[in-house]
């Protein structure tokens, strides 16, 4: 088969936070497919097809992608931050494992991309300069018996948290819910950050204790990100220091 396919991530918004291995991988394509508003940030090429859709037909969209590669075509399905957290990566092989044997024998590729979780992480500081764990908070593909129990394990771990798809329309109860559910393994000193429209125009940080966080400061465009037992401000930054708790500093060379 000689049709090509990646699966690409376009970074949190910015432009210059685009990979240049994504940026030679769009300009390739004769065909991008993606959720609307993540195709429209692609600068079209003369005669390159476009294939926006809904949000939420991933599995039928990667299908379609496959199919069009299985025909010859180079496609670029495109994600946004990265493309294999909580993105369209595991749709197509989703698709794959479903589909025709002769699809696994396509050129196919995913190209990572900056998610939103670290491009927050950046401009707040450090802190996720400690073990982590990333969250999705939409109960669209679980439910929410499986979310709670996920954050009190981290938060019993003493983990750094990111939380993406933290408060939709649809769900406007579910992220006060997790508030409360943090407040009490956590206590309401534990640093909270919200992080909206990060490298967009419009770009948000805000960073409070839990006891003040409401679940208003967070909608579907927000990454929130909670500290561990030693995160805290320097200034105007956050960051979580790289050791364990009750363990020296082990300097800059030993913990590198
Ligand atoms: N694949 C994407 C995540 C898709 S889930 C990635 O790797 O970033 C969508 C969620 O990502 C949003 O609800 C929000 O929580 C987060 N998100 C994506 N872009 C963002 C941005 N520029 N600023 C803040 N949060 C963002």
């Amino acid at each position: 088969m000689s049709g090509q396919l990646v699966v690409a991530g376009l970074g949190p918004g910015a432009e210059d936070m685009i990979t240049p291995e994504v940026t030679a991988a769009l300009i390739e394509a004769t065909d991008i497919v993606g959720y609307g508003p993540y195709v429209a940030r692609v600068a079209l090429r003369a005669g390159q097809r476009l294939h926006g859709s809904d949000n939420r037909v991933e599995v039928e969209r990667a299908s379609f992608a496959l199919d069009l590669a299985a025909r010859g075509r180079k496609v670029a399905v495109v994600s946004s931050g990265d493309p294999g957290v909580f993105a369209m990566a595991s749709a197509l092989f989703e698709a794959l494992e479903d589909g025709p044997a002769e699809w696994r024998d396509l050129d196919i590729r995913i190209l990572p991309g900056i998610t939103a979780m670290l491009a927050a992480a950046a401009r707040l500081g450090a802190p996720l300069g400690h073990d982590f764990c990333a969250i999705n908070l939409s109960d669209n593909l679980k439910p929410w018996a499986v979310i709670e129990h996920r954050l009190r394990m981290a938060a019993r771990g003493d983990f750094a948290m990111a939380f993406y798809n933290p408060r939709s329309r649809a769900r406007p109860e579910g992220f006060a819910r997790v508030l409360d559910v943090l407040r009490e393994e956590l206590g309401g000193e534990r640093l909270i950050s919200f992080a909206r429209d990060v490298s967009k125009p419009g770009e948000h940080l805000l960073t409070l204790p839990l006891a003040e966080a409401r679940a208003g400061m967070a909608d579907m465009r927000t990454v929130v990100i909670v500290g561990n037992s030693m995160t805290r401000q320097v200034g105007r930054f956050v960051y979580t220091p790289r050791q364990a708790p009750g363990v020296q500093g082990a300097g800059v060379q030993g913990a590198e």
